[in-house]
Formats: C-alpha cells, sequence, structure tokens
C-alpha cells in the first residue's frame, strides 16, 4: 500500500536542486553474501531519516536472478549533515566484470564489508581488485563484532588478512593504509576504536552507540566527484531499466556539466555514433527508500533519466556540444577536459 501511494505522489514532488560535487561522495559497497551488507545498509537509511518500507534495500531482485537477465545494480542516496552520499551495490561475481567496471566509474571511493568471525572471503576478491585497480582507497569495515570471540587479537587478525590481500592484489602504500571501522549492524552501531578488551564490544552500552562513525568516516575519506558543472554534460550510462510510466530509464553518474528536463541530449554509442537526439523529460534518483525528483542532472551525481528511448548501458548522453563518447569504466577528468 505505502509503496503505491509513494509511486503515484513521486510525479508531484516538487524537484529539488542538485547539491554542489564538493558536498556529494560517491561510493560503492563491497561484501560479500553474508556478511552483513543489508542489515548495516537498513540501519545507515533509518539513521538518515528514511522510512524503511519493509522491503529490503540492498537485497538482489530474485525474479531477475531466476530468469538469468542482468541483475540491476542498485544505488540510493543518503542524506546526511548536509552531504549527498550516493551509495552503489556491486554484483560481487566474476560474470558481471563489465558491469562492476561501470558501477567503479560512477565511485570515488568503496567500503568493504567483511565478516569479523569469518574474515575476507575469496568472494569479494574480483570486486576489490578492480576497485584496487582504479585507484580507489577502500574503508574496511568489520561486522559483526557484538559476536562472542571477537578479541582485540582477533580484530588485529582479520585487520592482517584483508592487508595481506590488499598487499596480493597490488594496492599502493596510501590503499594499504587503509581505515578500519568496527561495526555490529544487528545492533545499529560503528566506531573507529578498537577494542580496548576482550568483551568491550560485548559488553558495552550500545544502546547509545550509532552509525554516524561510518558516515562520518565516508564523508572524510571518499573524495568529492571532480566533474565540473560548467562543462558541456555528458554522462556515462551505467545501468538501464524499464518503468511502466517513464519508458526506457538510464541511470549513471553525471560525470560534468548539468541537465535540466527539455533540454535536448544526445546518445552517443562507444564509437560516437549518434544513436538519438531527444528532451529529457524526467530526472530523478532513489533517495533513501524512496525517489527524489531532480530539478537538474548535474556533475558528480548519480541520477536516473527518461526520454532517450535508445539508450543502453555503456552509452554516453551528452549535450549538443559534445561528439566524444565517454569511456566505460573510465570516467577520467583530464581527458574530459581534452574533449572539450
Ligand atoms: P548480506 O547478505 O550481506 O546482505 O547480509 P544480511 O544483512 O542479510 O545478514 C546476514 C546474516 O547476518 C543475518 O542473519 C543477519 O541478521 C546477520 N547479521 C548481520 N549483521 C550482523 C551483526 O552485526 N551481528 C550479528 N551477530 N549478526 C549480524
Amino acid at each position: 500500500q505505502r509503496v503505491t501511494t509513494l509511486r503515484s505522489l513521486r510525479h508531484f514532488c516538487t524537484p529539488t536542486t542538485p547539491p554542489e560535487p564538493k558536498l556529494i561522495r560517491d561510493f560503492a559497497i563491497i561484501a560479500h553474501v553474508d556478511a552483513g551488507k543489508t542489515t548495516l545498509f537498513d540501519r545507515l537509511l533509518a539513521y538518515c531519516g528514511a522510512t524503511l518500507t519493509g522491503e529490503r534495500f540492498m537485497d538482489n531482485n530474485v525474479l531477475e536472478k531466476e530468469r538469468g537477465i542482468t541483475i540491476m545494480s542498485k544505488y540510493t542516496a543518503l542524506k546526511y549533515k548536509g552531504y549527498t552520499l550516493n551509495a552503489v551495490d556491486t554484483p560481487g561475481h566474476a560474470d558481471f566484470g563489465g558491469e562492476v567496471e561501470r558501477i567503479l566509474g560512477m565511485v570515488d571511493g568503496a567500503l568493504l564489508l567483511v565478516d569479523a568471525t569469518e574474515g575476507p572471503m575469496s568472494q569479494t576478491k574480483f570486486v576489490l581488485e578492480k576497485s584496487l585497480k582504479r585507484g580507489l582507497c577502500p574503508i574496511v569495515v568489520l561486522n559483526k563484532v557484538d559476536r562472542p570471540g571477537i578479541t582485540p587479537q582477533r580484530c588485529g587478525e582479520v585487520e592482517s588478512q584483508v592487508f595481506d590481500l590488499f598487499a596480493q592484489l597490488g594496492a599502493t602504500d596510501e590503499q594499504l593504509d587503509f581505515p578500519v571501522l568496527y561495526a555490529s549492524a544487528r545492533q545499529g552501531w560503528a566506531t573507529d576504536q578498537p577494542p580496548a578488551n576482550a568483551d568491550s564490544f560485548q559488553h558495552n552500552e550500545s544502546a547509545s552507540r550509532n552509525v554516524a562513525p561510518l558516515l562520518d568516516a565516508i564523508v572524510r575519506h571518499v573524495p568529492p566527484p571532480e566533474g565540473n558543472p560548467q562543462d558541456p554534460f555528458a554522462m556515462l550510462v551505467a545501468m538501464v531499466e524499464r518503468d511502466a510510466w517513464l519508458g526506457r530509464v538510464s541511470t549513471g553518474r553525471v560525470a560534468s556539466g548539468r541537465a535540466k528536463v527539455g533540454d535536448r541530449l544526445r546518445v552517443l554509442d562507444h564509437t560516437g555514433k549518434v544513436l538519438e537526439e531527444s528532451r529529457l523529460t524526467k530526472i530523478w534518483k532513489r533517495s533513501g527508500t524512496g525517489r527524489e525528483d531532480l530539478a537538474l542532472a548535474s556533475a558528480g551525481d548519480i541520477v536516473s533519466v527518461s526520454g532517450l528511448g535508445q539508450a543502453s548501458i555503456a552509452d554516453t548522453l551528452a549535450s549538443t556540444a559534445v561528439s566524444e563518447p565517454l569511456s566505460p569504466g573510465h570516467i577520467d577528468p583530464p581527458t574530459l577536459s581534452m574533449v572539450f
């Protein structure tokens, strides 16, 4: 019922103005199955004021999985202390290599979630390696530290396993210097303070704790996006979906510039061929557990747009001043300025 109401209302929301790039953080979430990603993300959403509808946010669409069609990666924005924190989920499997590239092209940081009782798992290696290669500096979160046996020694062990994995994957000194947070997604808190003694995470006043230290770490450690809102508009399509009302919806990070509803945009394929020139009919983004209408798609923000029926994954949506497509997986500001 609630979802239906939200959907029918969403066309009548007052559009909001876009955040400046310096108030945006775009980051990917890397986690193996059961590390607690869904639980943690629900806590972050709730802390940032989102109303949870019962549908768990980061759960992948079971139907899509069964049918074997594209597993849609999800994103949503968390609003925190005036910042827009755009979180993007990553598929954990090597089968989705191209998709992982495009997702990592939308972000400047990563959250690596590790189950403190299990240690790092091979399942996340592939995405982690790609993240490190792209030069992202992941924030490491040891989750489930409320569990018995999570002592200072155990945390030290897991941290050195993560360190070894980073080193094995070719991490730089800066990447090896990863920040570590300790979290109990189940109890709804995170801290950057290592455990003081054997049971300090199990017998604490967890009621007074919350997830703010993790949100603060994202603001501090993930760099803001570099795209310039003054440059011509360009956005690489990272995800495509169909919406009953809007038709084809393209999602991606705006690499540069700004576009508003009614603006004429081009769809360029990866060779630069113009597939279509049409007007933007709607700009919105997933925010919290709902949707937010936007007046503008602006540099650095992750947004969804409609009106361009020919756009496919890895195409570029661009203003008519742009004739070179963005390169999938490499949205590189220096290259962009050469293009313009
Ligand atoms: P996901 O597969 O990474 O999305 O993991 P889920 O969020 O679904 O969590 C997997 C299981 O771990 C569930 O049974 C959760 O209740 C449990 N879990 C998640 N976070 C914690 C935590 O911080 N502490 C404990 N003890 N269990 C947790």
